[in-house]
């Protein structure tokens, strides 16, 4: 004769397939946003040459408007030097003007410089905006593959869902009532063999020989005296 196990066994396997695929989709969305956080590094690299810009920008300003306001002096000493009343005084514009004019040169030197920084940041940000735009381009068709794995298994998952409720319909009532509310509380197993040596194959442990025993019996449903999953002995057929 068969085993009264032997429908809720063949349901069980379908169980662990579907349990599987549910746990494939949950995952899906954290394993997206783990490719996503591969953008970070690019990310946070960009934002700080904007900021390495901005930076050179605001001090290139600065210096413009130095350079304005030293000009501005010389101007005016250039005025007052032509209304000079004596040799002195032209001559302690002319070296005003000198000191001056020095400082416009040094400011000058120090905009090219600014001016140069200000070109390698504007690179530094096309390259790592290509850079980021590259690395968008990669993970977009591992998203999209991602995607296209969660349809996939939401399929597999209907049709697996389908054939469970068949393979229910030939269960005995009790022992699917009993075999549910198992699995619910375990999430893996609800029926497990008798390991070789007689240990149970849920929780390993040892099992009295009277539970090894009934389990090979057609007629009794045993559990573990531990873990409370259902036991099957399956070479209750040689016996
Ligand atoms: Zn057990």
């Amino acid at each position: 004769m068969s085993h009264p196990l032997e429908p809720i066994i063949a349901l069980q396997k379908k169980d662990r397939s579907l349990i599987k695929i549910m746990r494939e989709i949950r995952d899906i969305p954290r394993r997206q946003s783990d490719i996503e956080s591969q953008l970070d590094g690019s990310k946070k690299k960009l934002e700080m040459a904007m900021e390495s810009k901005k930076h050179t920008e605001a001090l290139l300003k600065d210096v413009e408007l130095e350079i304005e306001a030293c000009k501005e002096k010389v101007n005016k000493y250039k005025t007052q030097q032509m209304e000079a009343k004596t040799n002195d005084q032209y001559r302690a514009f002319v070296k005003e003007i000198g000191l001056v004019e020095a400082e416009i040169k040094a400011l000058e030197e120090k905009e090219i410089r600014l001016m140069e920084d200000l070109e390698q940041g504007i690179n530094i940000i096309a390259s790592c905006e290509e850079r980021l735009n590259s690395e968008k381009v990669e993970i977009a068709d591992e998203l999209e593959e991602l995607n296209e794995r969660c349809e996939e298994l939401k399929e597999q998952a209907k049709r697996l869902k389908a054939d469970r409720m068949r393979a229910a319909s030939s269960c005995d009532r009790n022992l699917l009532q009993k075999y549910t509310r198992i699995l619910n509380n375990k999430s893996d197993y609800a029926v497990v063999i008798v390991e070789p040596g007689g240990h149970c194959g849920g929780c390993h442990m040892k099992l009295p020989p009277q539970v090894i025993n009934d389990a090979r019996n057609p007629t009794k449903i045993v559990a573990c005296n531990f873990c409370g999953r259902i036991v099957y002995n399956p070479i209750y057929n040689e016996v």
